[in-house]
């Protein structure tokens, strides 16, 4: 074939001479359709060999330019171009440099000079090369038309043209954007770095001010380092221009009218954000290098993880600021920042984003290499989790986790490329030209709010000390200490450029140096925008939820007549809305469960709490894989119109006036969905905010949520949080994978009354639990085992009377009248859906001497009220613990304490040994074989009985 295409080509009168601009014009048309071209072109460039990165269509020119070049070459067949050939020799060479170009545009940042430290390698970009356009030396004082470059001339010699492209796209500032689609974002990036080269020209004010905050960012740490030698603080030396460039993003943003940022970020560089840019007090935090206890009554958490919230001024009017708290865990908390932001947006009632606004900062070897950054720039334009666009910060010190070199840490060539999945654009800046980074800043802010959506800056920087205070970095990196130890300080060299260009004097800069740290001596506030008496109106009041134990009451009562109007009102669909047969079906029932001539079934009693809960003003969120339906088809709260395919949901049109009601399937993820949840939670008190998982055990894959915040952020940090996860449980037959929510691992967490488990096994119980979730003040996370054939069980259903009328059973005693309580000679505790199991085979078997007691609460232990009810049974002789779970898992382990310091409190009068009935200990959570789960069922029910 190559042989039969050389033929073609030669042959051709296009390409003869060595025209390759046909070819180049084939390749640019195969490159949108190889269909459009001949098949034989087709062939020939499918098997091109892509030497420039493989895998990309659009990278061979070098490749296909070369490879005609040695063929006319070889051929000795090179001649001028013909006076019939396509243009004339000026018009070919204006398309290269139009070419040439956007080449810097595509790959410009390749040159670029961003590494401070001047170490990092990299390959020369052939597609800068004059040659390689066909350009030369000679052509340079040519004048071509600039095309769409934006210099301010429609004409230019190619000399000032490179010149411009030179000093916009290879200097300190390498901006990557050729991979986003949408023009009209592109032309507006090139605009912004072409028209002032990267470079704006800054007034004396504006780079007085720059200084300022490097002296600052850099003060600090020294102040800290002298005083607290050794003492880990995760110094941001090196990163100096974070400060500035934090800064200017508030500034720039508060300027546009946003009302509130919300900052997460990782240890480095974090104590030096709290007291320079948050207005943290320096002697509070001095205190705390001191050991100083804060003051809430949990664990605490070390002050490098800890939040803060200040209001700081701008131009456009004061700006609520909060950095999140963050575990170790790096990168968690960009969706829990998402979420509070969402959070805030729906209070303010900010569709757009315009009002509030994320900023997450990484590490590169983080951002590069934890899947949950992916997770969240996927959530980024969706419906349930969009937050008009995030500023993406990396502190770039290009030294991985504690000692990895970027060749270990990622495949890619940048430490951001992910973030050219949500096509993103990307400025990295070199740390050392704090000038090029407010640009970045700035072109960053506006470009957030022009497109809403994610922008990352690539902060390339280095850090001074190594990972921490404590290390000793030459160790693994001597080449990258030796430079460190010769390099100036950020803010040297910066000082030193405005003393030369006469900003300052030497004198002034010094001054200014020592005012900072006299400030910090005296313990004195150093933020300057801060404002001293906040407007709280910025942000929630938590008053009301704070100090209420898990014991108060909630009144989840509600009229019934009251109940049934908005039990009809569900049911009211308009004439337009084409409704499903089977889901018709499900709506026509849940009128007759109304008007009370069906018994109330899970779904139905779950969508009747949350009617009533947004009726009594609260809003209500739910978000999960496949929650409109339930992945059940148990919910359907979700109306998706046959005709059309438009959706209605009944509990958003209750009233005029109803609280917002948002149900979004989320997109295929756990842990960045879960930690968007808790960051919801953790921001907005006054509403039921659920996550539903598809099946109980998919959570696994949000475990860092559920051990670094949902169970533990109230202990370490104080901050409350009322998230309610729903998790199917059940053993079904179903197979290991989707019988368990791994009930126990969420019961080995509970400690200091941390978070609330629940089995409800009622369609009453559910309508009170989530009732109870939001109109009783506390707010503590409720994780609910729930169920799934229990949703069609013919027993597990309400009246509505039981609905209307009654509460949370934290322990459902016997509830079969028949069963004498003065003859019962034992006990079955359980929890969950075996209840059902066992109260059929006592029917069947006629055993009136047994009594099923069902703890619904598990955690906090309901203790008082199980001694209530088992001081009811003045016959007993044994209590049994029931689970369908194996022994290693489900509550026994995590629970058997609760119930056994009940049953031998001889206080009481009690003295019981707990016997177990259940399945085996098991290494999976269940067996894969229907006929083995069936025998194993039978067997544990017979045992709780007769064992
Ligand atoms: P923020 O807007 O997140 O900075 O919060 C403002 C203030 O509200 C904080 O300083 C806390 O006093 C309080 N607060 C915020 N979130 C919580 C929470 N989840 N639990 C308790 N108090 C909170």
């Amino acid at each position: 074939m190559q042989e039969g295409i050389m033929e073609l080509m030669w042959s051709s009168s296009h390409v003869y001479g060595g025209n390759v601009s046909y070819v180049e014009g084939l390749y640019e048309q195969y490159l949108l359709d190889p269909n459009a071209i001949p098949e034989e072109w087709r062939n020939y460039f499918d098997k091109l060999p892509r030497t420039e990165g493989a895998g990309s269509r659009d990278i061979p020119l070098t490749p296909i330019r070369e490879h005609f070049d040695l063929l006319a070459k070889n051929k000795h067949k090179a001649a001028p171009a013909s006076a019939g050939s396509v243009s004339t020799e000026h018009e070919k060479k204006q398309v290269r440099v139009l070419q040439l170009i956007n080449a810097y545009r595509f790959r410009g940042h390749q040159k670029a000079n961003i590494d401070p430290l001047n170490l990092l390698e990299r390959e020369p970009v052939a597609d800068l090369d004059l040659a390689y356009h066909q350009l030369s030396s000679a052509d340079l004082d040519t004048v071509f038309q600039t095309g769409s470059l934006f210099i301010g001339k429609d004409e230019a010699p190619l000399r000032d043209i490179i010149e411009a492209l030179e000093k916009t796209y290879c200097s300190t500032t390498g901006a990557e954007f050729m991979h986003i689609v949408n023009t009209e974002e592109k032309r507006w990036l090139q605009q912004r770095f072409e028209s002032v080269r990267s470079a704006p020209a800054f007034g004396v004010e504006a780079k007085k001010h720059i200084l300022e905050r490097l002296t600052a960012a850099e003060g600090m740490e020294n102040y800290l380092a002298s005083r607290y030698p050794g003492t880990k603080r995760f110094g941001l030396e090196g990163g100096e221009s974070f400060i500035p460039m934090v800064d200017e993003l508030i500034q720039r943003s508060g300027s546009f009218g946003v009302k509130e940022i919300v900052i997460g970020m990782a240890h480095r560089g974090r104590l030096n954000l709290l007291v320079n840019i948050l207005g943290k007090n320096p002697a509070e935090l001095f205190e705390e290098f001191e050991g100083k206890k804060l003051n809430h009554d949990g664990s605490g958490d070390v002050k490098y993880h800890q939040g803060f919230s200040s209001n700081v001024m701008t131009s456009g009017g004061e700006v609520h600021l909060a950095l999140a708290f963050n575990p170790s865990h790096l990168e968690i908390v960009s969706p829990v920042v998402e979420g509070s932001v969402r959070a805030r947006q729906d209070r303010r009632k900010d569709q757009s984003g315009d009002a509030v606004m994320p900023i997450v900062v990484h590490g590169d070897s983080a951002f590069a290499g934890q899947g949950v950054v992916m997770e969240t720039f996927q959530m980024s334009q969706t419906r349930a989790y969009k937050t008009g666009g995030t500023i993406h910060l990396v502190i770039n010190n290009q030294v991985g986790f504690t000692t990895s070199k970027p060749e270990d840490t990622r495949s890619t060539e940048y430490c951001t490329d992910i973030a050219k999945m949500v096509q993103a654009p990307i400025i990295h800046v070199n740390g050392d030209d704090p000038e090029a980074v407010i640009h970045a800043a700035q072109v960053a802010a506006d470009y957030r709010q022009q497109f809403k959506r994610d922008v990352v800056i690539d902060l390339v920087c280095y850090r001074r000390r190594g990972h921490n205070e404590a290390d000793e970095p030459s160790g693994t990196q001597p080449l990258m200490y030796q430079k460190i130890s010769k390099q100036p300080s950020t803010r040297t060299l910066y000082a030193k450029k405005l003393i030369e260009e006469g900003v300052l004097s030497e004198a002034e800069d010094k001054d200014r140096m020592e005012d900072y740290r006299s400030a910090l001596v005296d313990g004195r506030h150093v933020a300057n925008s801060l404002v001293k008496e906040p407007n709280k109106e910025l942000f929630v009041d938590w008053t009301p939820y704070l100090g209420h134990a898990w014991t108060s009451q909630a009144d989840t009562s509600v009229e019934l007549t009251h109940l049934q109007a908005l039990a009809n009102k569900l049911g009211e669909i308009p004439d337009g809305v084409k409704i499903q047969r089977q889901v018709n079906k499900i709506y026509e029932d849940r009128r007759k469960m109304a008007a009370g001539a069906m018994p109330v079934n899970w779904g139905f009693a779950e969508v009747l709490a949350y009617a009533t809960i947004l009726d009594q003003n609260h809003p209500v969120r739910i978000t999960g894989q496949d929650v409109g339906r339930g992945t059940f088809s148990h919910r359907h709260a979700v109306i998706h119109s046959q005709a059309d395919g438009e959706v209605y949901v009944p509990l958003q049109n209750l009233s005029e006036s109803q609280p917002t009601m948002t149900i979004h399937d989320s997109y295929l993820s756990e842990e960045a969905v879960l930690a968007f949840e808790y960051g919801y939670a953790t921001t907005k008190p006054d509403a039921l905010v659920i996550w539903e998982a598809q099946f109980g055990d998919f959570a696994n894959g949000a475990q860092v949520v559920i051990d670094q915040f949902i169970t533990s952020g109230e202990h370490k940090w104080g901050r409350l949080c009322g998230l309610t996860m729903l998790l199917p449980h059940g053993y079904e037959g179903q197979g290991p994978e989707h019988s368990s929510a791994r009930l126990e691992r969420y019961l080995q967490s509970c400690a200091e009354q941390n978070i609330q488990v629940v089995v409800p096994t009622t369609p009453a119980q559910v309508f009170h639990m989530l009732r109870r979730q939001v109109i009783r003040p506390l707010r503590k996370p409720l994780i609910v085992m729930s169920p799934k054939s229990l949703l069609r069980h013919k027993d597990a259903t309400s009246t509505l009377e039981e609905l209307a009328n009654g509460s949370f059973q934290t322990i459902i005693n016997e509830v079969d009248a028949t069963i004498d309580k003065s003859k019962v000679k034992r006990l079955v505790l359980t929890t969950g859906k075996v209840y059902y199991d066992l109260a059929n085979y006592r029917r069947e078997n006629e055993r009136e001497d047994t009594a099923i007691i069902r703890i619904e609460q598990l955690y906090p232990f309901p203790t008082e009220k199980l001694a209530e009810i088992v001081a009811e049974y003045p016959a007993l002789e044994d209590v049994v613990w029931c689970q369908d779970e194996p022994m290693n898992q489900g509550a026994w382990y995590s629970s058997q304490h609760h119930m056994r310091g009940v049953l031998n409190d001889y206080r009481k009068g009690f003295g019981y040994e707990l016997k177990f009935a259940g399945r085996a200990a098991s290494a999976a959570p269940a067996c894969g074989y229907t006929s083995v789960h069936a025998e194993q069922q039978t067997q544990l029910v017979s045992d709780a009985f007769n064992a």
